[in-house]
């Protein structure tokens, strides 16, 4: 599935549907350069999940979690880990296999400990369309 943005707000509200429609144990992977919008994208999803607190990018701490919305929410970004080895010592693993739902920016950096259900979502600019364009591919 493919989708087209043309402001942050669009890509705000298309992850505010998914995670709308979010179920338990899902774990979602969010792959794009910086700037893409894979932040813009969580925060809709936290809104989907009825989370009220304001979502930051979890670029220093690893992961954040909300535990305030319909389900368990554990926004990762793992842009700072050179590999998944750094993982066990945060219990990332206990995330990835939970009840709640995951949402992974920087998905690459971890490959082989990203569960393999996992979906996948990958968001792309294209100059040619003009600064606030963006492809957001659906797997
Ligand atoms: P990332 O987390 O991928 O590094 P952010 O969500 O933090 O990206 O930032 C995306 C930036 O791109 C924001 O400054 C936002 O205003 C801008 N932007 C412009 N157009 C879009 C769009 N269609 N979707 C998402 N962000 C957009
Ligand atoms: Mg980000």
């Amino acid at each position: 599935m493919e989708y087209i943005t043309n402001s942050v707000e669009e890509t705000f509200a298309l992850g505010e549907k998914m995670g709308q429609e979010a179920g338990r144990g899902e774990v979602i992977t969010l792959s794009g350069d910086l700037g893409a919008g894979k932040t813009a994208f969580a925060q809709g999803f936290a809104k989907g999940l009825e989370i009220r607190e304001d979502i930051t990018s979890p670029t220093f701490t690893i992961m954040c979690v909300y535990e305030t919305g319909r389900l368990p929410f554990y926004h990762f970004d793992v842009y700072r880990l050179a590999d998944g080895s750094e993982l066990e010592a945060i219990g990332a693993e206990e995330y990835f296999y939970s009840d709640g739902v995951c949402l992974i920016e920087w998905p690459e950096n971890i490959e082989g400990y990203v569960p393999e259900n996992a979906k996948k979502i990958r968001i792309e600019k294209n100059p040619a369309c003009g600064s606030d364009y963006r492809k957001i591919i659906v797997e």
